[in-house]
């Protein structure tokens, strides 16, 4: 029954009247496909605020519980404000409770801020008067971008003001021989994709939050996602960025070079820094060519260990064409299913444990499709898959899509979420997924994914609401396993307030203290995204 469905597909593949895969991607950025769930839908929706509020009281305790008010910053006051409207427009300078409320509020409803300013300058000249009027005064601040940050880093713990890239959206060049894009920070990765994809290149990073996250937070979160298999870190793709220091210096290495090996590699610090060592205003970024042929398929597994088996082969047998290996269990493919309108199992006599879903992507149609249908009848015959589709037309490619990123998503409408995004070796990665569901039982519901080719983990763990209880049973125990595997305890969403005291999971007190170094140097007021990345404690 399996391999004749896996059969019936390629064979109607190969029928002249399908829709051409290709068209299928450009579909996700239909405005009918609700890609994700953005702050605005859920701040109007009176379900939601109802969570808000419970997550709000957790909160609460818990700030008051991790860390206090740090009693140097200044208070707001209305000298300040209008300071503000003298440097930027008036519109900009935002008191706005509603705006406030949205801007205050995490993806998750998890951590919320009590910021009474948000601003939003329009050019690098702005940020830098901000920045500097900020440190003189030592007012805290928090840089924010599209706001769907994971480990409550993108908003405030208390009343720093949030200053917002959202008005510095221009692109700036794109070098077609080189494939290089230089925009302003606060460009929307989805409208970058968009842009690029009619100039015949693609960003090098994908995410399911693309409709509202900006490539300023990408790259202050080195952000990973569905292309990292393919394209690598923003490490390597990222070339050159403009940023403003807390003093208001405007730091220039927005430099376009592949090679350039004068001095140290000053724009590396600022990758994946959080905004806790200066607020990126401008990004040059290496953009691969857009390529003609895309193949998505989903698979069923039996196991984790079919799962690694099927990477394995896709490394070797799809080689250069592989774009995306990711890997969902049967609880979060069923998490999606439930909540996620408009969405169908495409396998749905199948009943497995596990599910992939590998992209291709290359350049000639006929010898990907050609390699593509033979990896899967291989990995049938050898049992490594036991049933699979390939998206033979635009729509079930968005579902296959949709389904996997549609998971976060449809965890937060189970009521709390808690998140855990871990590095792992691959054949460990599951076994954390397996203790918490044993620990926890009944308590919560434990579901598992991520990006598999990349040995990241997303762990899952949704409970009606967020109690210390829970809490207990998760923490520390998530992060000592992860720990005792030598395995990372953010593999891409950084550390936020939600892991900035766990930093020493990861990485050693030598170089957790080279690190306070930095941020005293460059931020010696610390007034940038306070109580976040480093513990409070080798800041004092
Ligand atoms: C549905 C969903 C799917 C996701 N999938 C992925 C995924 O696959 N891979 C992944 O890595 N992440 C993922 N994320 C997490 C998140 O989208 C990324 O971390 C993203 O890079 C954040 O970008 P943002 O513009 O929203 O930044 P924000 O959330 O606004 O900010 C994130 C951090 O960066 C800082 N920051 C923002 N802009 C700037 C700036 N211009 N200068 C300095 N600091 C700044 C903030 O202070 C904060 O600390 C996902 C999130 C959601 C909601």
């Amino acid at each position: 029954m399996a391999r004749r469905r896996v059969s019936q597909l390629i064979t109607s593949l190969s029928s002249p009247s399908r829709f051409p895969i290709a068209r299928c991607l450009s579909a996700f950025s239909s405005p009918d496909l609700p890609r994700e769930f953005t702050p605005k839908s859920w701040q109007s929706n009176p379900q939601c605020k109802s969570s808000i509020n419970k997550a709000f009281s957790f909160q609460q305790h818990s700030f008051s519980s991790k860390t206090k008010r740090n009693p140097s910053y200044s208070f707001l006051n209305s000298d300040d404000i209008s300071y503000f409207k003298s440097v930027l427009e008036e519109k900009c300078v935002v008191q706005d409770e509603e705006r406030l409320s949205v801007a205050n509020t995490d993806w998750l409803r998890k951590y919320i801020g009590t910021s009474q300013l948000l601003l939003l300058p329009k050019n690098t000249d702005e940020v830098s008067k901000i920045l500097s009027y900020c440190n003189s005064r030592q007012l805290a601040v928090v840089p924010q971008g599209g706001n769907t940050g994971l480990v409550g880093g993108s908003v405030p713990v208390y009343d720093e003001v949030v200053i917002s890239l959202a008005n510095m959206d221009k692109i700036i060049s794109l070098d077609k021989v080189n494939g290089i894009l230089t925009c302003e920070a606060g460009c929307v990765l989805e409208n970058l994709n968009s842009f690029l994809e009619n100039e015949g290149f693609i960003m090098p990073l994908d995410l399911g939050a693309k409709g509202s996250c900006q490539i300023g937070g990408n790259v202050s979160t080195n952000a990973g996602g569905l292309r990292f298999v393919r394209y690598g870190s923003l490490h390597g793709n990222v070339l050159g960025l403009e940023v403003v220091l807390a003093n208001g210096t405007v730091l220039d290495m927005l430099g376009t070079l592949r090679k350039d090996n004068t001095g140290y590699d000053l724009k590396h610090l600022f990758i994946g820094s959080e905004g806790s060592l200066g607020i990126v205003t401008k990004v040059s970024i290496l953009t691969p060519a857009k390529l003609p042929s895309v193949n998505v398929a989903l698979l069923a597994c039996n196991d984790y260990l079919s799962c690694q088996k099927l990477l394995v082969a896709a490394k070797r047998g799809l080689g250069e064409i592989l774009s995306a290996f990711e890997f969902m269990d049967s609880h979060a493919i069923n998490l999606a299913l439930t909540h996620l309108e408009g969405v169908t199992n495409p396998l749905p006599q199948s009943a497995s444990k596990f599910y992939v879903l590998i992209e291709t992507t290359g350049s000639d149609e006929a010898n990907d499709k050609a390699k593509l249908e033979a990896f899967l009848l291989r990995t049938l015959e050898e049992g490594v898959i036991l049933d699979g589709a390939i998206a033979q037309d635009i729509s079930q490619a968005s579902i296959f899509w949709r389904i996997r990123e549609g998971i976060a998503e449809a965890s937060i409408k189970e009521g709390a979420c808690y998140k855990y995004d871990l590095s792992l070796p691959v054949e460990k990665l599951y076994g954390i997924v397996e203790e918490m569901r044993l620990r926890l039982d009944k308590m919560a519901k434990v579901i598992g994914y991520g990006h598999l080719g990349d040995g990241n983990l997303h762990l899952n763990i949704m409970t009606p609401e967020y109690t210390d209880n829970i809490l207990t049973k998760i923490e520390p125990f998530v992060y000592e396993w992860t720990s005792a595997q030598r395995g990372s305890i953010s593999a891409e969403h950084g550390l936020g307030f939600m892991k900035a005291d766990k930093i020493h999971y990861s990485k050693s007190s030598e170089a957790v203290k080279l690190m306070g170094s930095f941020k005293k140097m460059l931020d010696p007021k610390l007034i940038l995204n306070p109580y976040k990345v480093l513990p409070q404690s080798i800041l004092n």
